[in-house]
């Protein structure tokens, strides 16, 4: 009988022509041009995009000193050891206010948010306070100048409130709604085509035919490239075909900075995606050390960037999340800090051969303790969307690395940073 030698699976893992996910990053890197053309949007359209230009503030905030509590406002060179009295002349309301004096021994009834007036520097609240008909009594010690919000405090004129670069937060538009602007010059945001390639693909809608399965790279797509406030044009399924390809990708090319596909990037039969690339545009073709998402296809279509992401779900987000999001922040004049790592005990055994960059999806979660562990999320195919879905984070686990026993201390990016 023949002997059977079986091939030597670990060899790939080691394969010299592999590039690091740190050569990857870098190659990618020298061909990002970052985008050039801005607009002028209203402030709430702003959310998500890109400062062009750094913001420098109108006016100060708080516009005038103003009361932090509710109580009674006064002058300082009236504090005496307490208890003291003074007597009460008039009120203060937030977008009211105390319009007349307030002498030597005298106070006002202040709300939150009020204008302290011109004669008083110092809130005592009202807690502190016993009152009498005209007047109040004040029992405990008091400060000059306390419970008062000083005018410019928060942000002074002139002051950078947001720099070129940013992407606008939630927190910004309430910032730059506080200073009185209204329409921000942001980037033109980037427009991105994408399409998935495979015979076997059904779109949502359609019934399944034996042999098939429904398309979902083209959803994850989509909801990745939303979260970074960039143009979609979803260009559904391309058949895996050369000529349906070739008229994909040069529409794509056309119509986008950017055209990201999925699948047909291997080595199979029918993986035309490298030849096409070959045929239109320059193109890099990577196996990369890491796992999953190994094949990975970069490079030119005419003007647009090209990344041809392997089709198995999970290896399509974790190239989308370590090489797309990255350089399409670059492009979109992002300067997005890296996402952070965090290094915690993993509570269970970790099966890895050493060769490859491994992103397995984890579960972060405080122990009884308080202590941050994470926990794999299970089975680790790149065909088993649902360890992305329940997972909150990616555990990194280094080329070298050959596996780990529960308790190990292991880096962890977690997804919040993250999208
Ligand atoms: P490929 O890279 O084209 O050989 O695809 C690798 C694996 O991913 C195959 O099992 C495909 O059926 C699967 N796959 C490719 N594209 C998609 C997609 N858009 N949605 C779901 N699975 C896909
Ligand atoms: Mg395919």
């Amino acid at each position: 009988m023949a002997e059977f030698t079986p091939q030597a699976s670990c060899a790939d893992d080691a394969d010299p022509n592999n590039l690091s996910v740190e050569q990857a990053t870098q190659a990618i890197n020298t061909l990002l041009r970052p985008i050039d053309s801005w607009q002028k949007v209203a402030l709430r359209q702003s959310l998500g995009q890109v400062l062009q230009q750094d913001i420098v503030s109108p006016q100060q905030v708080p516009p005038y000193d103003n009361s932090a509590m509710d109580g009674y406002a006064f002058k300082s060179t009236d504090i005496t050891a307490s208890p003291f009295s003074l007597k009460q002349v008039g009120i203060a309301f937030a977008g009211k206010p105390y319009t007349g004096h307030v002498k030597a021994g005298e106070c006002i009834r202040i709300m939150t948010g009020a204008k302290i007036p011109n004669d008083c520097d110092t809130v005592v609240m009202q807690e502190q306070v016993e009152v009498q008909a005209e007047s109040i009594t004040i029992h405990k010690a008091v400060v000059s100048g306390q419970n008062v919000r000083m005018a410019g405090e928060d942000i002074r004129i002139n002051d950078i409130v947001l720099r070129a670069g940013r992407r606008i937060q939630p927190a910004d538009l309430g910032l730059l709604a506080s200073l009185g602007i209204g329409e921000v010059v942001v980037k033109r945001p980037l427009r991105v085509a994408f399409f998935s390639t495979g015979d076997e693909l059904v779109s949502i809608g359609d019934t399944l035919a034996d042999g098939q399965i429904y398309d979902s790279n083209r959803y994850t797509i989509y909801g990745m490239l939303t979260s970074l406030g960039v143009d979609v044009l979803d260009m559904g399924v391309i058949a895996d075909d050369k000529q349906s390809l070739r008229e994909a990708l040069q529409t794509a090319a056309q119509e986008a900075d950017v055209v990201i596909t999925s699948g047909g990037v291997s080595v199979g039969d029918a993986d035309y995606v490298k030849a096409m690339l070959d045929e239109l545009g320059q193109v890099n073709f990577w196996k990369i050390a890491m796992r999953p998402g190994r094949p990975l296809a970069f490079g030119q279509i005419e003007n647009a960037l090209f990344f041809g992401l392997p089709g198995n779900p999970v290896s399509v987000m974790v190239t989308f999340y370590q090489f797309v999001q990255p350089a399409l922040q670059r492009l979109a004049g992002d300067h997005a800090a890296a996402p952070i790592q965090i290094q915690v005990p993993c509570t269970n055994d970790i099966k890895k051969r050493a060769g490859r960059f491994e992103f397995q999806r984890g579960v972060l979660t405080k122990d009884e303790n308080g202590q941050m562990t994470v926990s794999t999320t299970g089975q680790q195919g790149s065909g088993i969307l649902r360890s992305m879905s329940s997972a909150n984070c990616f555990i990194l686990l280094e080329e070298s690395c050959d596996g780990l026993s529960a308790g190990s201390l292991v880096n962890v990016q977690p997804f919040a940073g993250l999208v």
